[in-house]
């Protein structure tokens, strides 16, 4: 890693009479690195922006509750299906005393599938006795105080700190903000652990960007700079990043595919048309019917259904994509079998309740990517196998019964 490019910036304190000099590291070009994250992640479309909408109808205690149930959730698992289980949580009633009376089983459904779910029940459920007994319902508000309760990491202390009492005390380091920390070079030394590489940042990083440079990362992280093949020839600070430096184009794929060529080309021509066309129309707001939205060129009716939800939250039809269509067919949850995303629609919404309509996609789309996957769904770790069509047929892999790591908590 290179860490030649950095720049001291001398500060003064007073010790009495005498001015102490204190040498501050800080990476050169820090602050145009900064700027082009934010560029790159002006529009919030990564896994991690879910769930940032409406909290308005629960109490300020209720939402700190959520806020760290979500945390203690979110550990070895998708944002999506996180999201998902947040939600039903909610719906069923996030609150410590709620918890409290919900028994382990029930619990463990409403929370399925997030990584290490078994050993989450059991950590939430110590966590709300603890709340409970010692904070009258509320959550504590120190880091330290929170990292004494099971399950809780100084990771998810800082962030808790930051989204349950708006108090941004330090940085959240996950991996993406540990990895992509120490490919741009950010910090003065290698550092083995995320929590060493929060001291790093915290020591030149003014604090004012502490919550932020948490948000950026993450999502620049699920996004750009990915663990394994970071798209350095599409990132902004392809220039500035020492690893962007060396990056070469993989020979194999040294230019977008002719699809994804063309795929972007068109996105950029059909953006560049919707704007001008909610510029003209729509006094530059968006449609608000999936009649109008569909009119929109490269707007079709699921994304049209899942703008009308989380755009105008107005659920005004099932969103269904390719995993929902696929795992509906799977369960027999269609009357006939479906051929496309828009019959399968049709048919769901013939007989699944309008509350369930926009749960039912957040849900089947990360249970889609966990669990029930294009290729080889785990249905033996299912909670429905004994109930789905595909399940009950399912025979076990003879080389992979069941993954180790799934397997105990
Ligand atoms: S240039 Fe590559 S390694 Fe550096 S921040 Fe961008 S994507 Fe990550
Ligand atoms: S049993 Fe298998 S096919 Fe059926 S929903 Fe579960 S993972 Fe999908």
């Amino acid at each position: 890693m290179n860490r030649k490019r950095t720049k001291i910036t001398p500060q003064y304190e007073d010790m009495g009479d005498e001015k102490k000099c204190k040498e501050i590291w800080k990476p050169e070009n820090w602050e145009n690195v900064f700027e082009n994250l934010r560029k790159m992640r002006v529009i919030r479309n990564a896994p991690c922006d879910l769930g940032k909408s409406d909290t308005s109808k629960f109490s300020e205690k209720e939402r700190r509750f959520h806020c760290l149930v979500a945390l203690m959730l979110s550990s070895q698992t998708k944002d999506e299906v996180n999201h998902a289980a947040v939600t039903r949580l909610k719906e069923h009633g996030l609150t410590v005393e709620n918890i409290l009376k919900t028994s382990d089983e029930k619990l463990g459904q409403l929370i399925y599938p997030v990584g290490f779910w078994k050993t989450k029940v059991k950590f939430v459920k110590e966590a709300c006795q603890v709340l409970k007994d010692e904070y009258d319902c509320d959550i504590p508000r120190t880091v330290k105080d929170l990292c004494n309760l099971k399950g809780v990491g100084p990771k998810m202390a800082y962030l808790c700190m930051s989204s349950a009492w708006g108090e941004c005390v330090g940085i959240g380091v996950d991996t993406h903000v540990h990895r992509i920390a120490a490919r741009m070079g950010w910090t003065e030394k290698e550092c083995k652990t995320p929590e060493a590489t929060r001291n790093a940042l915290e020591s030149w990083l003014p604090q004012d960007r502490w919550r932020e440079v948490n948000i950026l990362l993450v999502g620049f992280g699920q996004q750009i700079c990915s663990p394994i093949g970071p798209k350095c020839g599409e990132c902004l600070n392809k220039d500035l990043c020492p690893t962007g430096q060396k990056w070469t184009p993989s020979p194999k794929k040294k230019t977008p595919t002719p699809k994804k060529k063309t795929l972007s080309k068109y996105k950029a021509k059909y953006i560049k048309e919707v704007v001008k066309v909610l510029k003209e129309q729509y006094d530059c707001d968006i449609p608000r019917s999936v009649k109008d939205l569909c009119k929109l060129k490269g707007v079709g009716p699921k994304m049209a259904h899942i703008c009308m939800s989380s755009a105008w939250n107005e659920p005004s039809g099932i969103g269904v994509d390719t995993h929902v269509h696929r795992i509906a067919g799977r369960l027999g949850w269609t009357q006939k079998e479906c051929k496309t995303p828009e019959a399968t629609r049709i048919a769901l919404e013939t007989w699944l309740p309008r509350d369930l309509w926009v749960e039912i996609n957040w849900m089947l789309v990360g249970f889609g990517q966990e669990m029930c996957r294009p290729v080889g769904p785990r249905c033996g770790e299912c909670l429905n196998k004994d109930i789905c069509p595909t399940g009950k047929n399912w025979v076990p892999s003879p080389k992979k019964k069941v993954s180790p790591k799934k397997k105990v908590n």
